[in-house]
């Protein structure tokens, strides 16, 4: 019934912070219908912490995140958690359902959870997620925990949304060797070994250092953190490396850097979205007969006023946060 709610009303229930504005605002957002009311609110947003938590299926990140916002809470912090799925389009009922470690905090007023899904939203779940975040924070929500279900590209993505990614892994699983395919070590800034309670935990430890003493780090050097999330073991040694990375930011200055890099993926995937339909309408409407694929392509975007090859001038290489030492 949200079509039913103007703005104006919104907006004021969510500065009187209502929850029920803050999810009316998120399904407006994941519907397509955000920019309004981000413009509105943006001004507010730019000071919560953001976690990335990504890692297989069953490695326990629910169960994680569950442990986390109990620590946050004990901190007295507001946590907002978003579990995002990228390969389902679906939202609320399946993917709650099973977030069932959660259920403990539904009760709380000041945690607010959510799952998220891209119906309509002009840059896919990645947009999605992101609007999400920002009106948590315009909200004035402390601690953010965006956690993903895998580790496919598209979850690394979703992480590196936030100010500081965990990689969750598990002992006895071969976890390690796809930490290196997936390139998920140049995005961890803390390995969290969860089941440390299995008897191949340490020998997991062992080969996550030795990994880490392959690499030269450029600034922060991931933590290891080693956490029974059932227990709640190791869970305020997580909280530490969370707090230890937040000051490292601060010190650094990285902060800024971070918010700008969350902005600006923000602002490409709201311009890929505009320039992907335009771009599919222009392409449907016409056939370019008799030329290649190439002069095609350069006579539509000339057509959309970008011009010849000056384009791949300026594209700016990632910033290499890890290299293999000795090379
Ligand atoms: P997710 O798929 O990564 O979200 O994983 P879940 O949080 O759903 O956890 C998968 C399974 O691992 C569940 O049965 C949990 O109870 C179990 N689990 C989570 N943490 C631990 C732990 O520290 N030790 C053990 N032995 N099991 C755990």
């Amino acid at each position: 019934m949200s079509s039913l709610v103007g703005l104006d009303a919104l907006l004021r229930e969510f500065e009187e912070r209502k929850m029920r504005a803050l999810a009316r605002a998120i399904s407006w957002a994941e519907s397509g219908r955000g920019a309004e009311l981000i413009r509105h609110v943006y001004a507010r947003a730019g000071r919560a912490m953001t976690i990335g938590l990504t890692g297989p299926p069953g490695v326990g990140k629910s169960t994680l995140s569950a442990a986390i916002v109990r620590k946050a809470r004990s901190v007295g912090k507001t946590v907002g958690v978003i579990s995002v799925d990228p390969s389902s389009p679906f939202s609320h009922g399946a993917l709650l359902g099973d977030r069932i470690r959660l259920t403990e905090h539904f009760v709380d007023p000041d945690v607010f959870i959510r799952s998220m899904a891209s119906r309509g939203h002009l840059g896919g779940v990645a947009g999605a997620t992101a609007d999400a975040a920002l009106l948590m924070d315009a909200f004035g929500i402390d601690v953010i925990l965006i956690e993903t279900v895998g580790v496919g590209q598209s979850e690394i993505e979703i992480a590196e949304l936030a100010q500081k990614t965990l990689v969750a892994l598990q002992p006895g699983s071969g976890d390690s060797v796809q930490v290196l395919k997936a390139g998920i070590m140049e995005i961890a800034d803390i390995f969290v070994v969860n089941k440390a309670d299995h008897p191949m935990a340490n020998q997991m430890r062992r080969e996550i250092r030795s990994m880490m003493e392959m690499l030269h780090f450029t600034g922060w050097v991931p933590e290891l953190v080693m956490t029974q999330a059932l227990s709640g073991q190791g869970i305020d040694e997580l909280w530490e490396a969370i707090a230890a990375h937040v000051a490292f930011l601060n010190e650094t200055g990285e902060i800024e850097e971070k918010r700008r890099e969350a902005f600006v993926h923000q602002v490409k995937q709201l311009a890929l979205g505009e320039l992907q339909h335009k771009l599919d309408r222009e392409l449907e409407a016409r056939a370019d007969v008799g030329l290649d694929p190439y002069a095609a392509a350069e006579r539509v975007l000339l057509e959309f006023g970008m011009h010849g090859h000056e384009r791949y001038e300026h594209a700016r290489p990632n910033r290499a946060r890890a290299t293999v030492k000795g090379l």
